[in-house]
């Protein structure tokens, strides 16, 4: 995937300041003397023009040729529009080990996995995102049992997780897994997709997806908080349950909330996202269409599948087949977004220009014979 070329100036214009941008920490992962990211974007450090690009190329958000990374990675394109490519069935898993269980935000599968790994000797390093009191997420190199756990559970705000690759190849480690949301797989991807860059990102051999329908903004989540009265410090554990927006607090109350009341909290960069399930990692995982304390399971590759039989033979996890009628639960959550998010891309495009007929996008079906 090399279709365009663009400097650091065209980053800022096309995306970061377009409103696309999306934390995901790519830009910057390998350059770091260029950027830094500061109150949830990036920020150049200096700008270093014609000299590089990398930042642009391996941006998920100023293009992206789906089909084209679909064919490089899984040797062939999807036949699920909603799910994206996958092998094998979609299961329902969770870990067997209390402790994983008792810090995970589901069935615990991404840390039982990341730990297998890293006591296999697999992997030597997992790349996660972990928080402080302030529940601010930054991306952490976790290398041992105690480090994954310290960094389980779902924030749910941002996370420049792809700088967190960086770091682990500056640190030397040869063997990396990437945990990470549907933006972060996608820019992950183009790294190592990239025939204009090497940064060494075939040192990083697995990418975990989350399932992902949004992220906050954080100052209007802390803003959101003190509605619902309480506040960022005072929070255990957030999660995303049938509909609603739970909050867990350290002395032990429940606030829930309507999932649309927290609308105007969302990224506006999430607006114009159109893949839920991590459509481009090796293995995604989520909890939509499993039973509470599990996981749902999409396995892509065959080492991802692979992985996943191992660990359940293993006791690792354990793992049932998902019915259909849960697996529609995930598609229609997926068709959500997707619908959702279409009409706000069409929204933010510019009419298309295709040989002589310029249209705006949304008329091209109709033009063109539709309904
Ligand atoms: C922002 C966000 C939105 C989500 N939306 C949905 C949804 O709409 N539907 C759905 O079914 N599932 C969604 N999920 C996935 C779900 O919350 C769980 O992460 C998933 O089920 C895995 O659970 P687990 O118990 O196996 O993970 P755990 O064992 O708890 O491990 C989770 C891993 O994810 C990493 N992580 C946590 N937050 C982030 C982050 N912000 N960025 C990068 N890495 C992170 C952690 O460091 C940890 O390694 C979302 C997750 C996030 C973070
Ligand atoms: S790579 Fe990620 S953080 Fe950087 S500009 Fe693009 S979307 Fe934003
Ligand atoms: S909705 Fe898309 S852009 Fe927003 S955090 Fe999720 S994957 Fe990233």
């Amino acid at each position: 995937m090399g279709k365009d070329k663009g400097n650091i100036t065209d980053l800022e214009a096309e995306v970061i300041y377009n409103g696309l941008c999306c934390y995901c920490g790519t830009c910057g992962a390998f350059c770091k003397e260029y950027i830094t990211y500061e109150n949830e974007i990036p920020v150049t450090k200096k700008k270093c023009y014609e000299i590089h690009g990398a930042c642009y190329d391996f941006c998920p958000r100023t293009f992206f040729a789906p089909f084209e990374v679909e064919r490089a990675v899984f040797g062939e394109v999807r036949t699920d529009n909603l799910l994206g490519y996958y092998k094998g069935d979609i299961l329902t898993a969770r870990a067997t080990d209390d402790a994983i269980i008792k810090k995970a935000q589901d069935g615990g599968v991404v840390s039982a996995l990341l730990v297998y790994l890293l006591e296999q000797g697999e992997i030597d390093a997992a790349v996660v995102s972990k928080t402080s009191e302030d529940w601010v997420a930054e991306p952490f190199v976790a290398t041992n049992r105690a480090d994954v756990l310290a960094a389980a559970g779902s924030k749910y705000t941002q996370c420049p997780s792809v700088s967190g690759v960086g770091d682990a190849l500056e640190q030397g480690y040869k063997n990396v897994a990437l945990v990470g949301l549907p933006c972060h797989i996608q820019g992950m991807r183009k790294v190592q997709l990239s025939t204009g860059f090497d940064v060494g990102a075939d040192r990083v051999k697995l990418l975990i997806g989350l399932l992902c329908s949004e992220t906050f903004d954080m100052p209007m989540l802390m803003t959101k908080l003190e509605e619902l009265g309480t506040s960022i410090k005072e929070v255990a554990k957030f999660n995303i349950k049938k509909g609603s927006f739970i909050v867990y607090t350290k002395a032990g109350k429940e606030i829930k909330t309507p999932i649309k009341n927290m609308r105007g909290c969302v990224r506006e960069a999430c607006d114009y996202c159109y893949d839920f399930a991590a459509e481009f990692a090796d293995i995604s995982v989520g909890s939509i269409g499993s039973e509470l304390g599990w996981s749902t399971v999409i396995t892509r590759t065959d080492a991802a599948k692979d992985l996943v039989e191992r660990a359940q033979k293993a006791g690792v996890i354990e793992t049932k087949k998902l019915s259909e009628e849960q697996v529609n639960a995930v598609r229609k959550l997926a068709s959500y977004k997707k619908q959702g998010n279409l009409k706000r891309i069409y929204d933010k495009c510019e009419p298309v220009r295709i040989l002589n007929m310029q249209v705006e996008p949304e008329k091209l079906e109709q033009f063109l014979g539709g309904e």
